[in-house]
Order: structure tokens, then C-alpha cells, then sequence
């Protein structure tokens, strides 16, 4: 069965793991916060942070400065990769 938008209630869940924002943003450390200039996000994901679990994850897509797609959390600014059950990665490039 082909996953589509329509079917995200009944999508398995994702495995998050936390990335280290310099590995996939070209940005710039101002003391304990990385910032990145002019990165927008692709939309908003059903899942919540698992490290604040206040904010509600945003899918941001390669662009620019970004140089893998990942999920950020506006609200801690971590960045986090997606992976399936099996372990594949669940964000296409
Ligand atoms: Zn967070």
C-alpha cells in the first residue's frame, strides 16, 4: 500500500535521532544557539520533539544553507534525522 498525506493518522511511526545542526546547516554558533539564515520550513509534521516535547517538529527541506533534509524544532532548535521501523531513512533528499 502506498503511503500517501491522506493516510497519516495510520503511518507508522518515526524513528527520530538528533543530528548535530553543523553537520546539516551551513550556518553560523553564536554562543550555545546555531543560527541559519533564511531557512524555511517545507511544513509541519504530526510529530513533537522528543527532546522538549513542546514543539511541534517542522520538515525543512534541502535549500541553500541546508545541506541535508531534516526535522527542526522551533522551539529548542534541534535538529533531528527520520528513519522507518526497518531503519531506512525516511526523508527523501
Ligand atoms: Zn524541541
Amino acid at each position: 500500500m502506498k503511503w500517501t498525506p491522506e493516510l497519516r493518522g495510520e503511518a507508522p511511526p518515526l524513528m527520530l535521532v538528533e543530528l548535530d545542526p553543523q553537520a546539516v546547516i551551513d550556518g553560523e554558533r553564536f554562543d550555545d544557539t546555531y543560527l541559519a539564515q533564511d531557512v524555511v520550513p517545507a511544513g509541519a509534521m504530526r510529530e513533537f520533539c522528543p527532546a522538549c516535547r513542546k514543539g511541534q517538529l517542522q520538515l525543512v527541506l534541502r535549500q541553500d544553507n541546508v545541506r541535508v533534509a531534516h526535522l527542526f524544532c522551533f522551539h529548542c532548535t534541534r535538529c533531528f534525522g527520520a528513519l522507518l521501523e526497518d531503519g531506512t531513512p525516511a526523508l527523501c533528499e
